[in-house]
């Protein structure tokens, strides 16, 4: 989608630190860590949030949740634990309108899911 900001991270305009990629799926790490380990895994499609990937197939769904944890894998976070948060909508302080899963871990979490 012209203009989007991870649209434009998937397609290679705007440059990011690329963790794992295939033919559908990105996944780089956050600009602003919020753990040790903080990386967002994307669909190359846009997609504007968790709530409309209801109307994507199954198969592009499940390849997010299957890179996620490929990730956890790639980042050694396995076996110590991680957390994988997908934020919708203003008042989980969705701040970029393309799907992406953040994947945290390298530390213990608190909190509110957070
Ligand atoms: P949200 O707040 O929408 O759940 O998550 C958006 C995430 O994207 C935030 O954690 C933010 O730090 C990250 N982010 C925003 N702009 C950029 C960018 O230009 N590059 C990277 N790598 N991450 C970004
Ligand atoms: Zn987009």
């Amino acid at each position: 989608m012209n203009g989007c900001l991870f649209c434009r991270i998937a397609a290679g305009e705007i440059p990011s630190t690329k963790v794992y990629e295939d033919e559908h799926v990105l996944a780089f790490r956050d600009i602003a860590p919020q753990a040790p380990v903080h990386v967002l895994v994307i669909p190359k499609k846009h997609v504007s949030g968790w709530y409309d990937a209801q109307g994507e197939d199954d198969a592009s769904l499940a390849r997010l949740m299957r890179a996620a944890a490929k990730v956890a894998q790639m980042e050694g976070i396995v076996q110590s634990g991680f957390r994988v948060v997908s934020n919708c909508g203003p008042d989980a302080q969705q701040t970029v309108p393309h799907l992406h899963l953040h994947v945290l871990g390298g530390r213990a979490m608190a909190g509110e899911m957070a």
